[in-house]
């Protein structure tokens, strides 16, 4: 790419469509933000509403509040706006527990419900949850499943009449690669199998057809881009024609046909309900819903390509400045499809890291030698991204990487 001046990037700035989102965030002095698909910035409105809640819902309402507050519904409210953007029905997403936990409940009950089929797919270098949350199940069940983890271009052809279950998540939590989902899940489907995508680096940053791609199954994460806070609920899919086939392994009570009706045995819900277990985090579940209602307010086509934008200006920068220092890109090449983040490789990432954290530009860190940088086109502005190169390339020229305090390892990265 050719050198960029400061009035191209004012002019970008000046025309970009999103710009005004950017005041609903509260956002540190000094700080350029690249960590929002690890831990999503904190949306303005939510500490007044979270005050709320706790003080008026909560503090005034007490007890009361499960009716007078809706905080019964909670779940299915804030899962059918979150459906929303994942382009599925309202009544097939449910807000619950963790990502961990939920793809532990659809690993169960989508493998109970191929029996005879002992083969489960994934990816070697899938997120860590996903590959232990599969191996647990598998134990859990008896151990008769076989986990294969293929490649991610031989997936589709190593998909067999045998398989059970393809669990990937669509966008790669380092490279951001991005898994063509209506092609594997028709490949999956064809040979009579199940797939469950994990949506966690997806939600909030990419338009999603879960019901255009005929999925069966998905979870996903509320803290990354759906800005939801630290520990979010997360949520999962379950496709309507599943639902009265597949039962959650952990029936709770909140998952009952009738949760009041106290009764001594198990009956699960009839629709997605099914799938929550306990009572729901209402707090959390109040903050969730003002990072989901943020995105709802805002085009996800736009927001889509903005993120294309700033990457691609981000990796032309990169390239022209900071190769000469052995920073590699990871993942897509310019031009391809990719999902928000941006990674490089360098054998000093983690200190490199450290030293532009210590200068406000926070990205993150995954081992062995990856510098991730996450792209949230709701509060970041073009200018940001020249920012973080100009220091990115300060760091790397003066070698400022090398001070000792920036190699001490952090027990979180
Ligand atoms: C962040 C992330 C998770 C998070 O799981 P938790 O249960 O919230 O810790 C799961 N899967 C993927 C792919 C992720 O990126």
């Amino acid at each position: 790419m050719d050198a960029i001046s400061s009035a191209q990037i004012a002019a970008l700035d000046a025309a970009d469509p999103l710009a005004a989102f950017r005041a609903r965030f509260s956002l540190p002095e000094g700080v350029t933000y690249l960590d929002g698909n690890s831990l999503g910035a904190l949306p303005r409105a939510t500490a007044d509403r979270v005050r709320d809640v706790i003080e008026g819902e909560w503090g005034e309402g007490l007890i009361r509040s499960w009716n007078s507050a809706d905080w019964i519904n909670a779940p299915r409210r804030v899962g059918a706006k979150i459906a929303r953007l994942v382009g599925a029905n309202p009544h097939e997403v449910i807000v619950a527990d963790s990502t961990s936990v939920n793809l532990h409940k659809l690993i169960i009950a989508a493998l109970r419900a191929r029996p005879g089929r002992h083969a489960v797919l994934s990816e070697p270098g899938n997120f860590p949850t996903d590959l232990y949350m599969l191996e647990t199940a598998i134990a859990t069940l008896g151990g008769a499943h076989a986990l294969t983890l293929t490649p991610r271009d031989e997936i589709v052809s190593h998909i067999t009449e045998e398989t059970a279950l393809v669990l990937l998540t669509h966008v790669h939590y380092k490279t951001a690669d991005v898994h063509d989902m209506a092609a594997i899940t028709a490949a999956a489907q064809a040979k009579g199998a199940m797939v469950l995508w994990d949506l966690s680096h997806s939600v909030g940053a990419l338009p999603l057809a879960l019901n255009a791609c005929n999925a069966d199954l998905a979870v996903g994460c509320g803290y990354k881009f759906l800005n939801g806070g630290p520990g979010a609920p997360a949520f999962l899919f379950v496709a309507e024609r599943h639902h009265a086939s597949l039962v959650s392994p952990l029936g709770g009570w909140m998952g009952h046909a009738q949760p009041f009706a106290f009764t001594d045995h198990y009956e699960p819900a009839s629709g997605i309900s099914r799938f929550l277990c306990g009572t729901p985090s209402v707090v959390g579940m109040a903050a969730l819903e003002c990072g989901v209602d943020l995105h709802l307010e805002a085009d996800m086509q736009e927001i889509a390509r903005k993120s294309r934008a700033l990457a691609e200006l981000f990796m032309g920068l990169v390239h022209m400045r900071c190769a000469e220092h052995d920073v590699t890109l990871v993942g897509p090449p310019p031009g391809a499809p990719r999902g928000s983040h941006v990674s490089f490789r360098h054998p000093e990432g983690y200190a490199i890291m450290q030293a532009l954290i210590a200068r406000g530009v926070i990205g993150d860190f995954r081992a062995p030698d990856i510098m991730r940088f996450g792209l949230t086109p709701l509060y970041l502005r073009y200018a940001d991204i020249v920012h973080a190169v100009d220091v990115l390339e300060d760091v790397l020229r003066t070698r400022a990487w090398q001070a000792p305090e920036y190699r001490t390892r952090q027990a979180v990265t």
